[in-house]
């Protein structure tokens, strides 16, 4: 019996349940159309709770998943009567259990089951950081070859919270090349016989992962909310939310009113936020993103500097934007870091970069006015809780196995690199 069918958004065209990236017909994405069209909470610890929603045949058993609670002392500060937080990453006080410390662990499990239903057996992904590590941990846990990209300034992000194992293939880019440098090195290593790309935001299992921090903050709250509050990079975090909303929505039980995202992106380096402000689909390079490589270096939060974000493609970030009225702020680093203290201070939990960069946009909305003091605010702590972790345990660096000159090096060079 059949969980879901996947569905282009464009022609409309429907798929099995299979890994499956890209229509035939089109460049548009693909989006999972549950049978499921009511939300039945499974008995599973972490993100499985949501098996209604996620793209698999067995129900995920994994400890991590999201956390929603009400704000107390940041919410009082800002004069906030509703505001809760959903919180991905380590803080076992409040049942938050990613040990990874960001919400790409809520995608990386869907979609190593996802590609192990589907046959497959290794998956090749590009990544500022976060992503890999998350795709790292689920590989040692499970075995399945995980060839992950990184550029230098990602390095230090690459560790684990157990022995890296022999299946995690760690490749590093020399210093000078970005994030997107290693997501076109991983586009031609994907096209080598038994690889799959992990793909980022036309990944279904990615989007429905990612998705459950709102549905988890729905099945708290009671409703959903009418703010989402969230630092962007791909954006793919929007496009998650936006989508899980319209399966509430069509489920009845959590309100009619789609929650307004209201995004930020951390300057100098801000594409979707200066074409969101110019009221377009497009991203232009010479105005949006001039100078990329050098913003890119002069950007705090590294991991929200992607210059070719689904912004434009349909079901992307721009038709999330549009359908939910959303509103997009460019964050400077001052704010950031001001808004992580703050936070830090008030709600007793160390958070990363884009997470600060999220908390700062909330405070700017205040600010503006763009936020009701009773409306129903989510703030999405994205990720978190590593130094808490580091309490418990002693995060281990994860051994790169090659290293990438440009995105254009020969691949023999890494594969033998891989197979030393
Ligand atoms: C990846 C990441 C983001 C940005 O997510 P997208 O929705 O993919 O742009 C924000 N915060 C944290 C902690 C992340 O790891
Ligand atoms: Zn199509």
């Amino acid at each position: 019996m059949g969980r879901f069918t996947l569905k282009c958004l464009k022609c409309g065209s429907e798929y099995g349940q299979t890994y499956k990236l890209t229509c035939d017909n089109d460049n548009a994405l693909l989006r999972a159309d549950y049978v499921e069209k009511h939300l039945e909470l499974r008995a599973q610890p972490g993100v499985g709770r949501f098996h209604s929603w996620l793209p698999v045949q067995e129900e995920l058993r994994t400890e991590a998943g999201p956390i929603t609670y009400r704000s107390e002392a940041l919410a009082k500060e800002l004069g906030l009567s509703n505001l809760y937080i959903g919180f991905s990453g380590y803080w076992p006080e409040k049942g938050a259990l990613i040990k990874t410390c960001t919400f790409k662990e809520l995608e990386a499990h869907p979609t190593m089951q996802l590609l192990k239903e589907s046959g497959g057996k290794a998956i090749v992904l590009a990544s500022a950081g976060n992503t890999g590590r998350a795709f790292a941990h689920v590989s040692a846990l499970t075995g399945t070859d995980v060839y992950v990209v990184v550029p230098d300034s990602g390095m230090p992000k690459m560790w684990l919270p157990e022995e890296p194992t022999a299946s995690v293939h760690l490749i590093r880019m020399a210093p000078g090349n970005d994030y997107t440098d290693a997501i076109n090195l991983a586009g031609r290593l994907a096209n080598l016989p038994g690889m799959v790309s992990e793909g980022g935001a036309r990944n279904v299992a990615r989007r429905d992962g990612m998705g459950t921090v709102m549905l988890d903050a729905a099945v708290t709250i009671g409703r959903m909310p009418d703010h989402y509050f969230q630092a962007v990079g791909s954006g793919t975090g929007g496009i998650s939310v936006w989508e899980a909303s319209l399966r509430l929505r069509e489920d009845g039980r959590f309100g009619t009113k789609l929650p307004k995202l209201q995004l930020a992106q951390n300057l100098p380096f801000a594409p979707m936020y200066r074409a969101w402000e110019a009221g377009r689909r497009e991203i232009i390079p010479d105005i949006d993103m001039k100078n990329a490589k050098e913003q890119i270096e002069e950007t705090y939060a590294s991991v929200l500097t992607n210059r070719a974000p689904p912004y434009p493609v349909i079901g992307g970030l721009y038709d999330a934007l549009s359908d939910t009225d959303g509103i997009m702020y460019g964050i400077t680093k001052e704010e950031a870091l001001e808004a992580k203290k703050l936070f830090e201070d008030l709600e007793g939990i160390d958070i990363l970069p884009p997470s600060a960069v999220g908390v700062a946009s909330l405070l700017k909305a205040v600010e503006a006015g763009k936020v009701g003091k009773a409306d129903c605010i989510l703030l999405n702590v994205a990720g978190g809780g590593v130094e808490r972790l580091k309490e418990d345990l002693t995060p281990i660096p994860i051994p790169s196995v090659a290293t990438a000159r440009n995105p254009e090096v020969p691949l023999e060079d890494l594969i033998e690199g891989i197979e030393e």
